[in-house]
C-alpha cells in the first residue's frame, strides 16, 4: 500500500474515518491489495493507478479513491485534506489513457472520483445550443441524450478518438476532436470550481448572480446566471485557462457549445500514395484551412495508423525490425491506402458541400496519384466507416485497437505542437520516425490539423509487461521532449511520468511562466493539496528535484 507522503497509518486511517463520514463508506475504496491494480481495459478502466504503466504497475498509484456525491461534499473533502495534509487527485471518468489515466503524480495521493456519481446532463438549451454538464458525463452520454431526446436533428456534439471519456475532463485537459467545434477549450462556456480552499466559485457571467436565484441555498445548488453559457468573458481577468492542465481548482460544472446540425454532411478519405507527399499535402491544407474551407478538424494519418486499427503488427508481418519502406507500401497496397490518409468532412446543404468539395478535390489533385473516397466507396474500411461517425459527433470506441500493435499493448503520446508547413511536417516526422526506430519501434502517427498549427500525435506503442519495452518507450519520449525543444517545438500535453521535463522545456526568460505558475499555486494552494506535481507545479512544500522522474538509459 502507498500511503499519502509523510501520512502515518493512524492518521490515514482517521482520514479516511472522516472521509467515510462525508460521502458514505460505499464511496471510498482503499487501494491495498494486488489484484486492485488489474483492470487493463479502457472500457473497464482503473481509477487506482496507469494500467498503461511505463514504470511498473505501482508507480503511479493512490491510496485511496473517494467519489463524493455533490459539491458540497467536494468541498468537504477538500477542507478536510488541508486540515490533513493529503493531497488530492481528481478526475473525472479516469480514461484519459496515454496520459496516466485516473493516477495521481504522487504515489499515495487520495484519488478524487468526480464521475461515479457526480454525471448527470444538467441542461440542454437548444436556442442556446449548449449544455451544461457534471464531470462523469461522457461524450457517449450526452450524444446518447440527444437522440433520445430526439435533438439530434437540431445538435451534434463534438468527440474525441474515443467516445468514453468526459466532456469535462478532456476539456479541462485540452483534448481535441474532429468536427468543426474540435477545440473543446474553445467551446466551453462558464465552468464552477471548487478551489484548493473549499470555496465556490463560477467563471465567466456565472460571477454575476441571477435575480431570480434563491440566496438562502448553498452557492452551488442556487440559479445560475442565464448567460452563463452564452458569453466565456464576463469581466476582468479572464479565469478559466488556469483551471485547464491546473491543479488549481476542481471542476464541478462545465457549459459547452454543441454545434448546430448543419443540415447536410460528408465525410471523405484522401489517399497520398508517397511518403515525401506528406509536404505537399500540408502546403495544400494550409490556406484551405486557414480560410475554413476544410470546416473541420482534419487529420493526415500515417499508414501504420490506420494498419494497427485493422490488425495487430504479427497479422502483417513476422520481422522484429520496425517496418521498411517496401514493407510500408506493400500494407497500403494491401488495405487500398496511401502512405499518408487524410480524413475530412463538409458540412451544410448539398449546394455548399459540392462547392466546397470541388474547391478540396481541385487543390489535392495537385498530389500524383491521390485518390479520393466517400464511405459509401469503401464500405469494409473500418477506419473510414469509423471516421464518418467521429467526424459527425458521433462517439465510438473503434480506435482503440491500435493499442494492441503489440502483446500488453499500452501506449503514451508524444504530442508536439507543429505549424502548418510541409518542412514543419516532414521535420517532425523524420525526427519522430527514426528516434522511434532506434529502438525498434515503429512509428504510428497523425498530424490533427487546427486552425493555425498541427496537434502531430505520435503513438507510442509498448508492451507493459515487458520491462525493456517500457524502457524504451520511456527514452523514446524523453529524447524526443529534449529533440523538439532544441527546434523550437512543445508538447501540449503530456504523460505524469514527463511532465517535469516537459514543464522544463518551456523556459522562456529564466523560467518566468513556471514563476508565475508557482506563485498562484502558493496563493491558491499554500498547503499545496491539490494535484501536486501536475504539469510539473510543485507546492512550495515539495522539493520538486526530488520528485523529479529521470528515465533510465537504454
Ligand atoms: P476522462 O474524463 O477523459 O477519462 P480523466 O477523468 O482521466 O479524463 O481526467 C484527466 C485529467 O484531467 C485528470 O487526471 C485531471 O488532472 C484532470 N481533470 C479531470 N477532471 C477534472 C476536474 N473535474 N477538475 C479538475 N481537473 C480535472
Amino acid at each position: 500500500m502507498r500511503l499519502p507522503p509523510n501520512t502515518p497509518l493512524e492518521k490515514f486511517a482517521e482520514f479516511i474515518h472522516l472521509v467515510q463520514e462525508i460521502c458514505g463508506r460505499e464511496n471510498v475504496e482503499i487501494v491495498a491489495k494486488p489484484e486492485q491494480l488489474s483492470k487493463d481495459h479502457y472500457l473497464d478502466q482503473s481509477k487506482v493507478h496507469d494500467m498503461f504503466y511505463l514504470l511498473g504497475k505501482d508507480c503511479f498509484v493512490s491510496s485511496a479513491v473517494v467519489a463524493p456525491r455533490d459539491v458540497s461534499e467536494v468541498q468537504q473533502i477538500v477542507r478536510l485534506c488541508n486540515d490533513f495534509d493529503i493531497p488530492l487527485w481528481p478526475f473525472s471518468i479516469g480514461r484519459n489513457v496515454g496520459y496516466g489515466g485516473a493516477a495521481p503524480r504522487v504515489p499515495g495521493s487520495v484519488g478524487l472520483d468526480l464521475g461515479k456519481n457526480m454525471n448527470k446532463i444538467l441542461k440542454v438549451d437548444v436556442e442556446g445550443a449548449y449544455a451544461l454538464v457534471e464531470p462523469g458525463v461522457t461524450y457517449a452520454d450526452l450524444h446518447n441524450y440527444l437522440v433520445e431526446h430526439n435533438l439530434r436533428d437540431k445538435l451534434w456534439i463534438d468527440v474525441p478518438d474515443l467516445g468514453g471519456g468526459s466532456v469535462l475532463g478532456n476539456t479541462t485537459e485540452r483534448g481535441v476532436g474532429y468536427t468543426p467545434y474540435g477545440d473543446h477549450f474553445m467551446m466551453h462556456c462558464g465552468m464552477e470550481v471548487v478551489l484548493p480552499d473549499g470555496s465556490l466559485v463560477r467563471t465567466g457571467m456565472g460571477a454575476l448572480p441571477n435575480p431570480n436565484s434563491d440566496p438562502s441555498k448553498p452557492a452551488h445548488e442556487q440559479d445560475a446566471n442565464e448567460s452563463w453559457q452564452l458569453f466565456n468573458y464576463g469581466f476582468g481577468p479572464y479565469n478559466d485557462g488556469i483551471f485547464t492542465q491546473s491543479s488549481l481548482g476542481i471542476v464541478v460544472k462545465m457549459g459547452i457549445w454543441l454545434m448546430v446540425n448543419p443540415g447536410g454532411y460528408q465525410s471523405y478519405m484522401i489517399t497520398i500514395p508517397k511518403d515525401e507527399d506528406l509536404h505537399k499535402a500540408v502546403e495544400i491544407i494550409r490556406p484551405l484551412r486557414v480560410s475554413m474551407v476544410l470546416q473541420n478538424v482534419p487529420t493526415i494519418r500515417h499508414i501504420l495508423l490506420d494498419a494497427a486499427v485493422m490488425g495487430n503488427r504479427a497479422s502483417y508481418t513476422n520481422s522484429d525490425k520496425p517496418l521498411t519502406d517496401a514493407e510500408l507500401d506493400q500494407i497500403a497496397a494491401k488495405l487500398n491506402l496511401g502512405r499518408w490518409n487524410f480524413y475530412g468532412a463538409l458540412y451544410g446543404p448539398e449546394p455548399i458541400r459540392q462547392a466546397m468539395w470541388q474547391v478540396v478535390k481541385q487543390a489535392f489533385s495537385a498530389i500524383p496519384g491521390a485518390k479520393f473516397y466517400f464511405p459509401e466507396d469503401q464500405p469494409d474500411n473500418l477506419v473510414l466507416q469509423t471516421r464518418n461517425l467521429t467526424l459527425q459527433g458521433i462517439p465510438t470506441t473503434t480506435e482503440l485497437k491500435w493499442v494492441d500493435w503489440l502483446p500488453n499493448g499500452a501506449h503514451l503520446f508524444f504530442s508536439p505542437i507543429a505549424k502548418v508547413t510541409g518542412d514543419d511536417a516532414m521535420a517532425q516526422y523524420q525526427l519522430t520516425r527514426s528516434r522511434c526506430e532506434e529502438v525498434g519501434l515503429d512509428f504510428i502517427g497523425t498530424f490533427i490539423i487546427g486552425m493555425r498549427e498541427m496537434h502531430h500525435i505520435v503513438c507510442l506503442v509498448f508492451d507493459r509487461k515487458d520491462p525493456e519495452s517500457c524502457k524504451k518507450a520511456h527514452w523514446v519520449i524523453s529524447t524526443l521532449i529534449d529533440d523538439a525543444a532544441e527546434r523550437g517545438w512543445g508538447e501540449y500535453r503530456t504523460h505524469l511520468a514527463l511532465m517535469d521535463k516537459v514543464a522544463q522545456t518551456y523556459s522562456f526568460n529564466d523560467n518566468a511562466q513556471m514563476k508565475l505558475n508557482r506563485a498562484i499555486k502558493q496563493a491558491l494552494d499554500p498547503r499545496g493539496i491539490l494535484a501536486p506535481g501536475k504539469n510539473g507545479i510543485w507546492p512550495s512544500n515539495y522539493n520538486a528535484e526530488q520528485w523529479e522522474i529521470v528515465p533510465k538509459g537504454v
